[in-house]
């Protein structure tokens, strides 16, 4: 696996979430797992009792030589992670940019050299992965380089590799005169069947082209972004649409599990529910709220972005102000959402409160202490928010989009199935209705509680995942076995 994000060393989002459990998950099943990740300053060396490799190796980035060492240590005293260290991209305060959340403006260079660098790092430690598994655009050149600047490098003609794109809205997309001499390619590559993707040098369009297999994350996802949803990948995905998986991420129910969470300042599970209400009185405490076990409380934890329909919460909040209810955001990331979240909790500081860092456990003080849970995104390829809630028996209110519509489904008053409150239009109306609509099941003690309990019952595990994953792998090795078949013919 190569990644920019891998629990529990660096994490911005749902990628860091995947990464650090899928490998658990395939170690289970036999397989010889490696990480590759960067290293970033947040790591913290001592913590994770970093071991440093006896190498120094360089790879060019544009004119540059730039060097790196790899450190090393055991996910799960199992699991070989090797991170790359490179005083110059990786050693400041942020992941992808500073707080004011503008990326960095060399993220560029910082994944050409991250990429380049991975690769010659699987060569150092004598590693030769069947699959090479690359997550979202930051590692989407290695299929690329594997193919054309290592197509004749027969440590790799027995090495797939596979693509997962876990959000096409981030593509990596810079301007190609300077972008193609920096990262090594040929003009020879620049083709809108290779490279090239509308006049630009496109980091995930590298990713599609090149890649043996292409995945991503939920079902529904992989249609919707073959069609609409592509963001201008639509047809590039359609010509490879026999390559395209979509497997449903799971979670990793060991750390997410009220039971035995230590974040919380009481255990409870969907048998013994009765301490989930001392969580709730924990954060109302913590959020300045009236202490009312007769409140909804609906939560929400998201990266501030646009596609998290934070317009719409926005909007929502100021037209369930008569309700008896109280809502806590805990995010972090745009500014003008931010700041217009800031001020809703200044117009209703009883109802309303609004963190604005990340702070894992606050996120699982949340999880277990509301009763419903806000995530209405335009858009989402998967989504772990509102699987997590489920496992916390709090009730997800979400947009039928994406890995929403594949979790998630409206609960009947009438059968009594399932485990969310579901909307499918993304309108403030609607998204308004859905919350007055929990609000009223919540009145309903009986059917509140049926609710929880599917919640509660629904399982989005890893071992439902594994085999479809396993099933993709043999699938990719398969590929690459023709090719290099068809190479060594040619
Ligand atoms: P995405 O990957 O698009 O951000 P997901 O729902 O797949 O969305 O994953 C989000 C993950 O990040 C969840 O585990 C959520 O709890 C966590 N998260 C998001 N923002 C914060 C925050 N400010 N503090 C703590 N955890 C957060």
């Amino acid at each position: 696996m190569v990644s920019s994000e891998c629990v529990p060393y660096v994490k911005v989002g749902g990628l860091a979430d995947v990464v650090g459990t899928l490998p658990k998950y395939l170690k289970k099943q036999g397989h010889d797992v490696r990480i590759i990740l960067p290293k970033y300053r947040i790591i913290d060396g001592v913590k994770y009792n970093l071991k440093i490799l006896p190498y120094r190796l360089t790879v060019k980035v544009g004119k540059e030589q730039e060097s790196f060492r790899i450190k090393t240590c055991f996910l799960d005293d199992n699991i070989p992670v090797y991170f790359i260290e490179n005083m110059r991209y990786f050693n400041r305060l942020g992941i992808y940019g500073d707080d004011s959340g503008i990326g960095y403006g060399d993220n560029r260079e910082r994944y050409i050299f991250f990429s380049k660098a991975a690769i010659e790092a699987v060569k150092a430690i004598m590693f030769r992965p069947d699959v090479i598994h690359c997550h979202d655009w930051h590692t989407g050149l290695i299929p690329a380089y594997l193919k054309t600047t290592h197509a004749d490098d027969g440590f790799f003609w027995n090495t797939s590799t596979i693509y997962t794109i876990h959000n096409i809205s981030y593509q990596g997309s810079f301007e190609a005169p300077t972008t193609l001499p920096m990262a090594g390619f040929s003009w020879e590559d620049y083709k809108s069947d290779k490279l090239e993707f509308y006049n630009t040098f496109n980091f995930m369009k590298a990713g599609l082209a090149y890649a043996d297999i292409i995945s991503t994350v939920s079902p529904t996802y992989a249609k919707e972004i073959q069609g609409v949803a592509g963001n201008g990948m639509e047809v590039v995905l359609q010509t490879r649409k026999k390559d395209v998986f979509g497997i449903l991420n799971g979670v990793d129910y060991s750390y997410w599990n009220p039971e035995n969470d230590n974040n919380l300042i009481a255990n409870y599970s969907a048998s013994n529910v009765e301490n989930k209400k001392l969580c709730k009185k924990y954060l109302q405490g913590k959020c300045d709220f009236a202490i009312d076990e007769k409140t909804f409380v609906i939560g929400c934890v998201s990266r501030f972005d646009e596609q998290k329909g934070f317009d719409l919460i926005i909007d929502a909040i100021k037209k369930i102000q008569h309700l008896n209810i109280q809502i806590v955001i805990l995010g972090s990331g745009n500014t003008t959402i931010r700041d217009g979240l800031l001020y809703l909790k200044h117009l209703y500081p009883q109802k309303v409160s609004v963190w604005t860092n990340y702070n894992e456990p606050l996120s699982h003080q949340i999880y277990a202490g509301a009763d419903a849970f806000l995530m209405p995104s335009k858009f989402e390829p998967c989504g772990l928010s509102q699987i997590i809630s489920l496992a916390y028996g709090t009730i997800p209110i979400v947009n039928k989009t994406g890995g929403l519509a594949d979790t998630i489904s409206n609960f009947s008053k009438d059968n009594t199935s399932g485990n969310g409150v579901v909307f499918d239009l993304y309108k403030g109306e609607q998204f308004v209705d859905s919350i007055i609509n929990a609000y009223n099941l919540y009145q309903n003690k009986l059917l509140w509680n049926k609710l929880m309990n599917n919640a509660f019952l629904s399982n989005y595990s890893w071992d439902k995942s594994i085999k479809q994953y396993e099933n993709m792998y043999n699938t990719a090795v398969e590929k690459r076995t023709a090719y290099t078949i068809y190479q060594i013919q040619k």
